[in-house]
């Protein structure tokens, strides 16, 4: 398909993460090393934590250039769609690839894809959709053509999605393509600073006040839940990202096994779970709100109110107790 493809259009879901920007524009970079005209369309903007990726000024982003990004779909021969499994993923862009008439493949790594691809590649066991694209690329005889800017731009989403190699990496093949990457003159340290740590004063500050202020624990559920309102992220001039690695504070607390971090935003309040020990919060957001993800990362949207959405999950955590068997440590906990 590569080969018969000249016009290559690269996507991947809303709110965009490091895996998904990642991913495309590591295609990207790859796709016009070998002569292809390769352009990554993105649902909304990606976060400006990721503007040091080689590329990122060239994102078609869709809610500020409709007609264009509907352009290149109509002008594409090949649509590759990475790191979503679902066409709602895109939100209101679906209607772009659900029109598209060209061939379709998706490289994924989240569980029970859709049919909506002509050729399927879902890899759960994955720690990124990265890791998959470098697979794939090596074994489409690609990895000599693999230039900088790609191998940049896959070690990003490899280092966000595994937290700089710190979950979802038992592996250890994972480490042989960290060595491939970094032979390709990666500066990992950079990578790992820039897209992973750094943050504005105003986003650290927000993220003291909502562990120290805003922090529920529910100790017999071995659970904590943050709610901020839209009020609150203001306060603190919240920019998209900012809470982005919240939701995981409560989970370095010994004996917590489940975190719950509810966003108020203006239309609808942004839940985000994250676990340890295989606790399966994707049921818990998809019982309750209709959302999903992964076992131990999993999110959803709720239409109501913050102080619903909190009381319903509340309300609802001990249905979910009989998950714990076995996954619990002591809870470290002081009532201060
Ligand atoms: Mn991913």
């Amino acid at each position: 398909m590569i080969d018969s493809a000249s016009s290559i259009v690269l996507t991947c879901h809303v709110r965009p993460d490091g895996d998904a920007i990642g991913s495309t524009l590591g295609w990207k970079h790859l796709l016009d090393s070998i002569g292809k005209s390769a352009t990554v369309v993105v649902p909304d903007n990606a976060p400006r934590s990721l503007a040091f990726l080689p590329g990122f000024d060239s994102l078609a982003v869709y809610t500020r250039h409709e007609e264009y990004c509907s352009r290149l779909f109509k002008e594409a021969d090949l649509v590759i769609c990475c790191d979503f499994n679902q066409p709602s993923r895109l939100d209101k862009m679906r209607v772009l690839l659900d029109e598209a008439t060209c061939p379709k493949v998706l490289v994924d790594h989240h569980v029970f894809p859709d049919e909506f691809a002509d050729i399927t590649f879902s890899f759960p066991d994955m720690s990124s959709t990265c890791e998959l694209a470098f697979r794939l690329i090596a074994d489409l005889g690609l990895y000599s053509q693999m230039n900088l800017d790609s191998a940049t731009c896959i070690l990003t989403g490899m280092v966000t999605d595994t937290k700089n190699f710190t979950v979802n990496c038992k592996s250890p093949d994972i480490y042989e393509i960290l060595q491939r990457l970094i032979d390709k003159g990666c500066d990992k340290n950079r990578i790992v600073r820039l897209s992973l740590v750094e943050k504005s004063f105003g986003a650290l500050k927000l993220e003291a006040y909502a562990i120290s202020n805003k922090m529920e624990i529910f100790p017999e559920l071995h659970a904590a839940v943050i709610c901020l309102s839209k009020k609150e992220c203001e306060d603190f001039h919240y920019e998209k990202g900012d809470t982005e690695g919240l939701v995981n504070r409560p989970t370095e607390i010994r004996g917590i096994t489940c975190s719950f971090f509810l966003r108020e935003d203006s239309d609808c309040v942004k839940v985000s779970a994250r676990s340890v020990l295989d606790f399966p919060v994707n049921t818990i957001c998809s019982d309750l709100f209709g959302g999903g993800g992964h076992v131990m990362a999993a999110g959803a949207e709720f239409h109501g109110s913050l102080q619903e959405c909190r009381d319903m999950l509340v309300k609802a955590l001990p249905d979910y107790a009989r998950f714990l068997k076995g996954k619990t440590e002591k809870l470290d906990y002081f009532e201060i």
